[in-house]
């Protein structure tokens, strides 16, 4: 059968032919696929900048946003059926008996760096017809979802990011403000303001929105533009960086009780720390290229983060809880706001567009791969 793979030793990707696979154990299902999104990781892991075959094996098969339909089931599984609509995880636990949080199933919290991610970090991954996986790591997909649950994957960042910042902000009287310019009627008294318009972005200032913050995107390209439509069609607000400067930032939008990083740009993200507001939380889920080292503003920075109670926080995806809190939100959100959840899928392509979609030639929020 087809998989896409990437060869780091040789410098190369592309289409090529592996073994079927069978199931090695009575928990195991086989999954058709029959989706894969191309994230910004795929493309660096074909930019040879990211990515570890597994063990043994000199390539590494891609992908880890999908959605497919198990097609068999082993004699002992119990969670699921043939028949459903699945999104696997893609975090695997370490197995040493010193990491507490692989123990207790949180592998997204890995103590020890031993972890393994499909598609991305030593093991196989989803852009291939078929896997073969444990039934613990099947999300269970309502029809509903069919066209738009490839989503699930990327949206379990912005998931895990909100959760973690409702737990984060206990540490403080974490209602509406009673401030001038604070609404105190329990709506959008909180202010996120989301950094970029991909889909990690968009998918985070949905979670936003629908947790009930005034949501703000900032990305480059000007408005009018198909992505500020979408952004002001959940109810938020788009500012282009041609219009607004960083250091605007907190004069245009006020108090920022939250910014959430999805842009990857380390520089712009450090710029935009200086516009952070009273008690605000910074959340990073960019993974930046190593470029070098930039200039920041240390001193205001460490000031600011001491005397007005700010909080930087890195997150990374996902646990189990997650996947299926994002099922449940992407239900929601496909419901709420029908024409942008489906807006937020700009291409479906055949196997054949793989190399124009890895190597990043094509615009549009998330591509997607169609193995069926
Ligand atoms: C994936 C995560 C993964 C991270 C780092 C992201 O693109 O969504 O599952 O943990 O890359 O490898």
């Amino acid at each position: 059968m087809k998989a896409i793979a990437v060869h780091p030793e040789n410098r190369e990707f592309g289409i090529v032919d592996v073994e079927r696979p069978r199931l090695a154990s009575p928990t195991q299902v086989r999954v058709r696929i029959l989706d894969v999104g191309v994230c910004g990781t795929d493309k660096e892991i074909c930019a040879f900048e990211y990515g570890t075959p597994p063990d043994g094996s000199t390539h590494l098969v891609i992908g880890h946003e999908t959605v497919g339909e198990i097609v068999e089931a082993g004699r002992d599984v119990r969670r699921v059926s043939v028949g459903d609509l699945v999104v696997p995880s893609v975090r695997r636990v370490c197995g040493r008996p010193e990491c507490t949080a692989c123990g207790a199933g949180r592998q997204d919290f890995c103590f020890t760096g031993g972890f393994s991610e499909r598609g991305i970090k030593g093991q196989h991954g989803f852009m291939t017809e078929e896997i073969v996986d444990d039934e613990s790591h099947m999300h269970v997909v309502p029809r509903s979802l069919r066209d738009v649950a490839v989503l699930v994957e990327p949206l379990t960042i912005a998931q895990k990011a909100v959760k973690q910042l409702h737990q984060v902000q206990l540490r403080l009287p974490w209602q509406c403000p009673k401030m001038a310019g604070h609404r105190t009627d329990g709506h959008a008294c909180h202010r996120a303001l989301v950094l970029g318009a991909g889909p990690v972005g968009l998918l985070g200032a949905m979670t936003l929105r629908n947790a009930g913050f005034e949501t703000f995107v900032y990305s480059r390209e000007r408005a009018p533009s198909p992505k500020a439509a979408l952004v002001e069609s959940i109810g938020g607000r788009y500012l282009s960086s041609e219009e607004v400067p960083t250091s605007r930032l907190a004069e245009r939008i006020g108090n920022i009780d939250v910014v959430y990083e999805a842009v990857g740009a380390s520089k712009l993200a450090f710029d935009v720390m200086g516009e952070l507001g009273t008690n605000g939380a910074f959340i990073f889920t960019g993974v930046p290229g190593r470029r070098g080292p930039t200039e920041v503003d240390t001193d205001g920075l460490m000031r600011s983060l001491v005397l007005r109670n700010q909080m930087v926080l890195g997150t990374v995806n996902a646990g189990f809880e997650t996947f299926e809190d994002a099922i449940a939100d992407l239900k929601a959100f496909s419901e709420r706001w029908p024409s942008a959840v489906r807006a937020l899928i700009t291409g479906r392509f055949p196997l054949d567009a793989h190399r124009e979609l890895l190597e990043g030639k094509r615009g549009g929020i998330k591509n997607v791969l169609a193995f069926a």
